[in-house]
């Protein structure tokens, strides 16, 4: 991909309205003029106005989910505006109606679930209605049916970006702290104007801080969020000058604004005495928190002559922040390079997905006693048009950003059933894995799904294995193995991927429905060289087997590595020296020739 000139701010950031967002998601859904017009009809057919599907709505939700917080008044509203949604065919302003009553409902402490949780209510009433006690639908029925689904669901990722976005131009109109933003927004453009009077001199400095939410041990509701925050404001305003402005904004985060500074260096130190004073963890309600932040850190001129083009590079920063390993990130000219990129990545996700550009590749795992090869692990592969191969734990980072996780893991999922059923034609009959995200685990639609494509596909739902990594199922181990319970329910496996490189708690374990556990290949791969590492691989194979699972070991690169995997007991074997993975359409030759060779 052709690099961006330098300066010019990717396409997809903070600015783009949800109108516009809604044009770019409504395809990924499926919502095409077709669909929108037959969501129409859905209502007109069904009858009852907005008013009457709110309350209906809400009271459903309210049966269903009794802890639903917030306001009961704030609620309805948001749920009045959203049951219009049939008729509002995603109307620019009936979508800011609805992210105004939605950013209301929030402040008033309701889960960030809701508008997901308000659209599957949605579509249920609306098919109820549709349907009233009918057993057959006629192919229009069930097309509105469906429509209805995706556009809510369309709505619930609108929201969830929008609020994810929590972009600092929208949050200066909008900071908890009444009218503080429009200080913000008028203090910069006074500070930046003071410092193009003051020549090269003067630089003013912009440091975005957000909350990280991402890591499930620190995943704090909503109350929680803001009183971490308040004592975190609280602390900083005893580190900063008096002439520093600070406000909070929207999105668990706040700003803080350097006006006339000498140099860069004095931003720098700014932004480290910002951080060391959130180091210390916070007690809230005589509870102990540790609480992770990320900082975006830039300055005028050099990084902007203007305010929002400085705003745009801070949060540019604090999201390259919050999404890797550093807690803070200046910024630089790269990452608007690295932003392009994952910009153009995101365009051409949709085309790969639709084009069939997405591959199946899988790696032999073998019995390390038989060594016959059992199973296969499916890996995905996917080659942009301009010959570039993006790596593939990125490719679901992608997806997820885009909103398209949800086709992604539907192509992965049907992809492993034809797998099979394509192995098992060839005469091969061996078991496939699939990698699976933590959040597909989250999507109680998961076994529905799973269960089309077996059916589709004919295929022993035994031969299949689900593979999770730890944190995915960890997360919230209660939901993980009720979903986890449903799939097994379709009678396919479930593995436990990466295992002992996370930080979970092996008691967890236990309570999970599993079949296997794959320890992960930096252990194996130095147990040759070290006695500890050869302990901790023994003790990982006498863990599961104590739990009555089957252990695959991950990144076996020499024959020596697998006699000492076998001896040690471990089932099965996976890695470069069976065999790197391949395309699917190569595995009946691959194996046909290892189990020769086997014997
Ligand atoms: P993973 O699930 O741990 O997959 C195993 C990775 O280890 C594969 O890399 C495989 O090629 C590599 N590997 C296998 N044997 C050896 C070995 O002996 N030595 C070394 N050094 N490496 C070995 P790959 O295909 O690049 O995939 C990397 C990661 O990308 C995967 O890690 C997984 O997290 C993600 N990924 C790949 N395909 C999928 C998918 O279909 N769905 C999801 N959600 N993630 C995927
Ligand atoms: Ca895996
Ligand atoms: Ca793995």
């Amino acid at each position: 991909m052709i690099p961006p000139a330098h300066g010019e701010l990717p396409g997809l950031t903070a600015h783009a309205t949800l109108a516009d967002v809604a044009a770019e998601i409504c395809p990924v859904y499926g919502l095409d003029e077709r669909a929108r017009s037959a969501l129409r009809t859905s209502f007109r057919l069904a009858g009852g106005d907005r008013r009457q599907r709110g309350s209906d709505l809400r009271d459903l939700l309210l049966t269903a989910d009794g802890d639903i917080a917030g306001d009961i008044e704030a609620l309805g509203a948001f749920l009045e505006i959203f049951a219009a949604l049939p008729e509002a065919d995603f109307a620019a302003e009936w979508l800011t109606e609805l992210a105004q009553a939605w950013k209301r409902l929030r402040r008033t402490g309701c889960t960030v679930d809701l508008p997901l949780r308000a659209a599957r209510t949605l579509a249920d009433l609306g098919s109820q209605r549709l349907l009233a006690d009918r057993e057959t639908l006629s192919a229009l029925e069930l097309e509105m049916i469906n429509a209805l689904a995706a556009a809510g669901m369309c709505i619930a990722e609108l929201l969830s970006r929008d609020t994810r976005r929590g972009s600092l131009a929208m949050a200066i109109d909008d900071v908890v702290d009444q009218g503080i933003g429009k200080v913000l927004g008028r203090q910069l453009e006074t500070a930046m104007a003071a410092g193009h009077a003051a020549g090269e001199a003067a630089t003013i400095g912009l440091l975005v801080l957000r909350l990280r939410l991402d890591s499930s041990a620190l995943s704090f509701d909503l109350v929680q969020r803001d009183a971490i925050l308040d004592a975190a404001v609280e602390r900083l305003r005893e580190v900063l000058r008096e002439s520093d402005l600070l406000v909070r904004t929207e999105l668990h985060g706040c700003a803080i604004l350097l006006p006339a500074l000498r140099s860069s260096a004095q931003v720098q130190l700014a932004a480290r005495k910002v951080m060391q004073a959130l180091e210390l963890p916070f007690v809230i309600n005589g509870v102990v928190a540790r609480a992770i932040f990320a900082l975006g850190v830039v300055w005028a001129p050099d990084h902007g002559r203007r305010p929002d083009e400085l705003i745009r590079c801070a949060e540019l920063a604090v999201e390259t922040a919050l999404r890797g390993e550093q807690s803070t990130v200046i910024f630089d000219q790269q990452l608007l390079v690295e932003a392009r990129y994952e910009a153009d990545l995101e365009k051409e996700f949709l085309f790969a997905l639709e084009n069939g550009q997405l591959a199946v590749h899988l790696q032999p795992q073998v019995d390390l006693k038989t060594r016959r090869c059992v199973g296969a692990e499916l890996l995905m592969r996917w080659r942009t048009r301009d010959g570039h191969d993006v790596p593939p734990w990125h490719i679901p980072e992608v997806a997820h950003r885009l909103g398209a996780g949800p086709q992604l893991t539907r192509w992965l999922v049907f992809s492993a059933c034809r797998t099979l059923a394509e192995l098992s034609e060839a005469g091969v009959d061996i078991d496939v894995s699939v990698n699976l995200m933590g959040r597909d685990l989250m999507d109680q639609e998961l076994p529905m799904l799973l269960e089309q494509a077996i059916n589709f596909w004919r295929v022993q739902p035994a031969r299949l294995t689900i593979e999770l990594i730890e944190s995915a199922v960890l997360g919230d181990p209660v939901a993980g193995a009720a979903v986890m319970d449903k799939l097994i329910a379709l009678g396919v496996s479930t593995s436990i991927d990466d295992f002992g490189i996370g930080y979970s708690s092996i008691l967890y374990l236990r309570q999970l429905p599993l079949h296997e556990l794959k320890i992960d290949r930096v252990f194996v791969d130095a147990m040759s060289r070290s006695r500890e590492d050869k302990e901790i691989v023994a003790a990982l194979i006498r863990l599961a087997h104590g739990l009555d699972l089957h252990v695959v070991a991950e990144g076996v690169e020499d024959e020596r590595t697998a006699e000492l995997l076998r001896d040690m007991g471990c089932d099965y074997g996976q890695g470069y020296w069976i065999g790197k993975a391949m395309p699917a359409s190569a595995m009946p030759a691959w194996v046909a020739s290892w189990n020769r060779q086997a014997g």
